[in-house]
Order: C-alpha cells, then sequence, then structure tokens
C-alpha cells in the first residue's frame, strides 16, 4: 500500500486543510506513513509572513533526496497560490502545485496527480470546499470550517489574495460536521475562519451559528478564531455570556495602537474603538479572556506610533499575544506602495520590548491562578517534561500536569501549582478512571 506524508505550515485554518486532504487521500487507497520516506509527500506552505516562505524553500531543497528515489513530492497552500509555476521553475523535482483557489477540484487533481500527471492548479472557483471528513490529528479537538477567505484586504497581508473572497459554509453543513464530531467523542470544536464574526447564511449572522452550535448535545467546549475588532458585536458577546460549551477566549488582533499606523494598515478601527470593544467584552463575558496579535515595524511607525501599542497593551492586559516584525508581502498594498522604512534593528528591539511587557504581564495574570483548581482537556504530552502532560483551560491557557493514567482526550480538574508567564503547572486533583 502507498504511502503519505503531509508537512504543515501555518495556522489552523491550514493544519485543518491537511486533515481534510489527508481524508481525501486516504479515501483514495494511501495510508499515512510513519517513519522514513513515503511514496507522497506533500507540503502545506503559509504565505503569511516572509519567514514562512523561507522555512518552505529550505524545505524543498531538502525534499530532492526523496524526488530522487521516487516520492512525489507536491506543495499546496497560499505560497502554491501566489508562485504557481514559478515554484515548479525553481524546483523542478516538484510533480505538483495546488493553491487554496483549486481545493474544490482536489479530488480529480489528486486522481491525475496518483497517475503521475505534473499538475499546477491555482483558480479561484469561489466554491465551497466540501470534504465529507477529516482525518483529525488533534485528540479531543475537532477543527470546523465556518468560512474561507477575507475580503478586509488589510495593507500589511496577503491573506486576500492567497485565499481569495469570503465564502460562507451553509448552516445545515457545520452543524452535520459538529454533531458528528462530538458523536465520535470530540470535546473541543474549533470553528475557524480569517473573520469569523463575519460569517452569514441566508438571515442567520454568527451569533445565530454560535447559539445554534452550543445546543448540540453532548459538546463540552466550543472556540472560534479569528475575530476582527471591527465586526465582533455586542450580539456576539452576550451569546457568549450564556458560559459553556462557548469558551470565554476571544482571539482578538489589535495589530497597533497608534490611530496613524491603524490607518495606514486600513484596519477599520480606531485605537479608542478598540478599546471599547474590549471593555466591552470584559464587561458582558464572565471570565472573559483575551488574545491579541501585533505587527511591529510598520512603514512609518514612529517610536511614538509604538509608545502608544505600549499603552494600549498595557491597558488591555491581554491574556496571550502573538508578535511579529513586519515584513512585506507580495500582492498587498503596503508591499507594492509603502517603503520598509523601519531598520530591522529597531523592529527587533521594538519585538523585545513588546514581548517583555506582555510576559510580565502574562506572568501576573497567570500567577492569580495559583491555588486555583481548573479544568483542562487533555490534548498531548508536555514539551519540557515527557513525564507530564499538557493542555488547555477554558481560556485557552496552557497547563502542563502530572498524571499517572493516560488523560489524553479527557477534561479534567488540575490544581493550579505554579505559573510562568506562558504556562501553568499542576497536578490533577482525580486520576482519570480508566
Ligand atoms: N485574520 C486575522 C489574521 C490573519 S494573519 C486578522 O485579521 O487579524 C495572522 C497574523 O499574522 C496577523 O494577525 C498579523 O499579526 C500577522 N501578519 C500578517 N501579515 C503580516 C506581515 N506582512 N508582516 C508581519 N506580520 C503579519
Ligand atoms: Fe489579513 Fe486583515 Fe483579512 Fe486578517 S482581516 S486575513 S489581517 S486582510
Amino acid at each position: 500500500m502507498k504511502t503519505f506524508k503531509i508537512h504543515t505550515f501555518g495556522c489552523q485554518m491550514n493544519e485543518h486543510d491537511s486533515e481534510k486532504i489527508a481524508f481525501l487521500l486516504r479515501e483514495r487507497g494511501l495510508v499515512p506513513g510513519q517513519e522514513g520516506r513515503p511514496d507522497l509527500f506533500i507540503i502545506n506552505s503559509c504565505a503569511v509572513r516572509e519567514k514562512s516562505v523561507q522555512k518552505l524553500y529550505a524545505l524543498l531543497g531538502r525534499t530532492r533526496d526523496w524526488a530522487a528515489k521516487g516520492t512525489v513530492v507536491g506543495v499546496v497552500g497560499c505560497v502554491a497560490q501566489l508562485e504557481r509555476e514559478k515554484l515548479i521553475r525553481h524546483f523542478p523535482h516538484l510533480r505538483f502545485v495546488v493553491g487554496p483557489g483549486s481545493y474544490p477540484s482536489l479530488e480529480s487533481l489528486l486522481e491525475r496527480i496518483l497517475k503521475g500527471e505534473r499538475v499546477v492548479a491555482a483558480r479561484w472557483e469561489g466554491k465551497w470546499w466540501e470534504t465529507g471528513g477529516a482525518l483529525r490529528q488533534k485528540p479531543a479537538v475537532a477543527y470546523i470550517n465556518i468560512m474561507e477567505g477575507c475580503d478586509k484586504f488589510c495593507t500589511y497581508c496577503v491573506v486576500p489574495f492567497t485565499r481569495g473572497r469570503e465564502r460562507y459554509r451553509p448552516l445545515p453543513w457545520i452543524l452535520d460536521e459538529v454533531k458528528r464530531a462530538v458523536d465520535q467523542g470530540y470535546r473541543e470544536i474549533q470553528l475557524l475562519g480569517q473573520n469569523v464574526d463575519s460569517w452569514r447564511w441566508e438571515e442567520y449572522r454568527f451569533w445565530h451559528l454560535l447559539d445554534e452550535v452550543r445546543k448540540v448535545p453532548g459538546l463540552k467546549w466550543l472556540r472560534f478564531i479569528t475575530s476582527h475588532p471591527r465586526d465582533f458585536t455586542r450580539e456576539i458577546a452576550e451569546v457568549m455570556a450564556e458560559g459553556e460549551p462557548i469558551t470565554p477566549y476571544v482571539h482578538l488582533p489589535l495589530q497597533a495602537g497608534s490611530d496613524k499606523i491603524l490607518r495606514l494598515m486600513k484596519r477599520g478601527y480606531t485605537r479608542e474603538e478598540f478599546v471599547e470593544k474590549v471593555a466591552m467584552i470584559r464587561e458582558r463575558v464572565p471570565n472573559s479572556s483575551i488574545g491579541t496579535d501585533i505587527i511591529v515595524g510598520f512603514p512609518y511607525e514612529e517610536e511614538e506610533d509604538f509608545q502608544r501599542t505600549l499603552e494600549v497593551v498595557r491597558w488591555a492586559e491581554f491574556d496571550n499575544m502573538y508578535s511579529f516584525h513586519y515584513s512585506p508581502r507580495p500582492f498587498s498594498y503596503a508591499g507594492r506602495n509603502l517603503p520598509d522604512n523601519v531598520p530591522r534593528e529597531i523592529k527587533r528591539r521594538r519585538l523585545l520590548e513588546l514581548q517583555a511587557l506582555q510576559a510580565e504581564i502574562q506572568r501576573r495574570k497567570n500567577a492569580s491562578f495559583v491555588g486555583k483548581t481548573v479544568e483542562v482537556l487533555a490534548t498531548g504530552r508536555s514539551a519540557r517534561d515527557p513525564e507530564a502532560f499538557m493542555g488547555r483551560d477554558l481560556t485557552y491557557r496552557v497547563v502542563n500536569f502530572q498524571c499517572r493514567r493516560d488523560p489524553l482526550g479527557r477534561i479534567l480538574q488540575v490544581e493550579i501549582e505554579e505559573a510562568g508567564p506562558h504556562s501553568l503547572k499542576g497536578k490533577v486533583v482525580h486520576e482519570p478512571s480508566r
């Protein structure tokens, strides 16, 4: 039997696309390969930052050996959509390049690829990509797509060009998949989309969708990513306030704290509006937890603008943060029209300063969990201590914990004993009975 492997770069959307591709491959009789060289090797690429593209090129270089020995190597995902034939020109050992635009035809494309044809496909088909299943990789957590693409065109961002215009998945299909996943024993559902809040179907809006999904019998936890500060409404917060299964976590990217930079980024909100949104969430959603993304060193960001970002970060006390230094992206407005004029060294220093401030905030907030008992969904082994396990709590905090019996896939009570800036540590109150 033929084997396949998929290497995935990037966000949860990519991880889930890989799960859907794996499902289609298994339907065609291929099996996931374990050790060594597979018969088919797919790289699911990410284009959002320069660094992820460089990692892709490095990995592609290393796949030449496998290709020489007979492995069919191909690239899917966002870089495939952008570069198409160019990728094959640079890496002639590639047998196929398929971008998200062509995923709705992936089944017939796979047939051709498996027959040995060379395939380049990245045409926008505009349809919803439905596979009928996914070979899920995470124990207990099921990713479920609700929308795809983005119409916002933030000036730094390549996503509208790699994922296309917004498409929304019909409510009945979403509910069906949620029910199936819950029946299969998945404890947590994560609804995925570049801007989940702009989901719509007939007269339904995102808050209706949340309200429908939360009623699925047996569902334990429900999360959704990513929210956009402009589209996250009071109605959404009010449904969240109903509590479990909806978890109180909102991923709400700030990107920058100065109005000048927000305008240049075309984010569609001011610093004041962002702050009001955070206050609204805190007021309405009990025990709310808010994560964010920030870019430093966007064109024309001066020290004063950066200080404004720090001010918002200090005020908002986010529960987690992903921070990046700006890199110009192809097709994006800023990449084409604005000079990348903040020196590397300054970007680096600002990023370090921002991260140090956030680490301090997280250390302080996490310390308040010591002595408390929290519910944790166990999803894997701890990264640092192979004897310990890891999972996340309702607020999306990483919790490492000791447990004698295998806890994977269960929601356990964990007493928190220690806290660092990036995780909590504790022990299970009751060992799982199994
Ligand atoms: N849809 C989400 C984000 C998608 S991209 C949103 O609207 O926020 C994920 C994150 O990558 C972004 O939040 C941003 O912080 C970062 N990012 C995107 N383009 C970037 C660029 N050109 N340089 C640096 N970081 C970037
Ligand atoms: Fe990119 Fe902005 Fe769309 Fe997010 S909202 S995916 S940052 S263009």
